[in-house]
């Protein structure tokens, strides 16, 4: 055993050695098949190496939800290294949350020179990721891609999946939706459908007017009367007792829940739609991090929790905590996410009332395999950390 550690000591060494000489090509060099590999970091002081680069994700369809529309997205993909051991990380940054390829890697070099150098063993989770969310404040995808990383490297450490690490029955997770996003195109949104048949539960963007939103679900329902619809609205409606009327037509089309109506900054307004839906009403935008639960209370019947806006799996399983205190029901969501930061959502999936982790579904480049949607239901591996691997 002792052996065994010094020659991964050793290993890591060289490494870390390796890419104080070249930095930018390291990566390359380490880069294990598949990923395209345009630029990369990579910094080291201490035990902990960490090591990153930029990656677009291209999206089979381009997305549009009520207030934009797009192609791609930027993602920054991490690996953090420790005694020969890695763990993988990531950040997902659409363009609309303020995080860029640029801003994460400038957050990543201060968690090289302010955080790593602190600390030798990575089961200090608990004070590294809080060393982390103190160097500045939002940052959350960029402080989820050194959470998700070190995640992944404890749970491979460990020799175990985080979902048996948190006790869970991974029998218990739910199908995830797929999402079906607006576009003017009949045709595109009818070829969308059909292509979309082999999920469980669909997601349809809706808020962008009465007769678009109305259009969608109307062609929508043409080609699929039956599955469940969750519909996802981004803030796109305006007067409480207009989207009251339009959750009743909705309910009437076989809609099951629906996510963030109106503007986050409308609390009232969504307290009063909340005592009054027929259907669940879920804070997406209005929740971002574990403090803002609280004050949902009595809002909304849920929230939609996502990795990139919380800071990562540390948070995440804080806030599933937090809203089963309180009786508030619990989703999962993505961002457009490789199989990285996908399946370590997954992890907390057993949880989940709802789950909408299709990002890396909806990527027509992902490069990593991890959690396997197997007919529509979330499906977790018994490899240990998040169960990925680079293709
Ligand atoms: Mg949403």
């Amino acid at each position: 055993m002792s052996d065994r550690r010094s020659f991964l000591k050793t290993a890591g060494a060289l490494v870390a050695g390796a890419a104080l000489l070249k930095p930018s090509r390291l990566f390359a060099a380490r880069a294990e098949g598949g990923v395209s590999q345009t630029s990369g970091s990579f910094s080291s002081k201490g035990a902990f190496a960490l090591s990153w680069k930029p990656f677009t994700g291209q999206l089979k369809y381009s997305f549009s939800i009520s207030t934009n529309t797009r192609s791609s997205t930027p993602i920054i993909l991490t690996q953090l290294r420790w005694q020969g051991l890695v763990g993988y990380g990531e950040a997902s940054m659409p363009p609309y949350l303020g995080e860029s390829q640029a801003s994460v890697d400038a957050f990543l070099q201060r968690v090289v020179a302010e955080v790593l150098p602190r600390f030798d063993d990575p089961f200090r989770m608990e004070d590294i990721l809080s060393e982390v969310d103190r160097l500045a404040p939002g940052n959350c995808a960029a402080k989820a891609s050194v959470d998700i990383a070190l995640h992944d490297l404890c749970g491979k450490i460990m020799g175990q999946p985080w979902w048996k690490i948190w006790g869970f029955d991974a029998a218990d997770t739910p199908c995830t939706s797929y999402t079906i996003g607006w576009d003017a195109s009949d045709d595109i949104v009818r070829e969308k459908t059909h292509e979309a048949s082999w999920a469980k539960v669909l997601k349809v963007k809706l808020g962008r007017g009465d007769y678009e939103d109305k259009r969608m679900i109307t062609l929508i329902r043409e080609i699929n009367p039956d599955t469940p619809i969750y519909i996802d609205a981004n803030q796109g409606w305006k007067n409480k007792r207009y989207v009251l009327d339009m959750i009743h037509w909705l309910k009437e089309r076989g809609i099951v829940m629906i996510e963030q109506p109106m503007s986050k900054t409308d609390l009232d307004g969504h307290a009063w739609l909340t005592e009054r839906s027929p259907l669940p009403i879920i804070a997406d935008e209005a929740c971002q991090r574990l403090v803002d639960i609280p004050a949902l209370k009595g809002a909304y019947h849920g929230i939609n929790i996502k990795l990139m806006k919380c800071t990562g799996m540390r948070e995440a399983r804080e806030m599933v905590s937090l809203a089963q205190a309180l009786d508030l029901k619990l989703m999962m969501g993505c961002m457009t996410e490789t199989s990285v930061a996908i399946s370590a959502a997954a992890q907390l999936a057993p949880k989940m009332q709802w789950a909408d982790l299709d990002g890396n579904v909806l990527l027509s480049n992902d490069c990593f395999t991890g959690m396997k949607l197997v007919e529509g239901k979330i499906t977790l591996n018994d490899l240990p950390g998040l169960g990925v691997s680079p293709i």
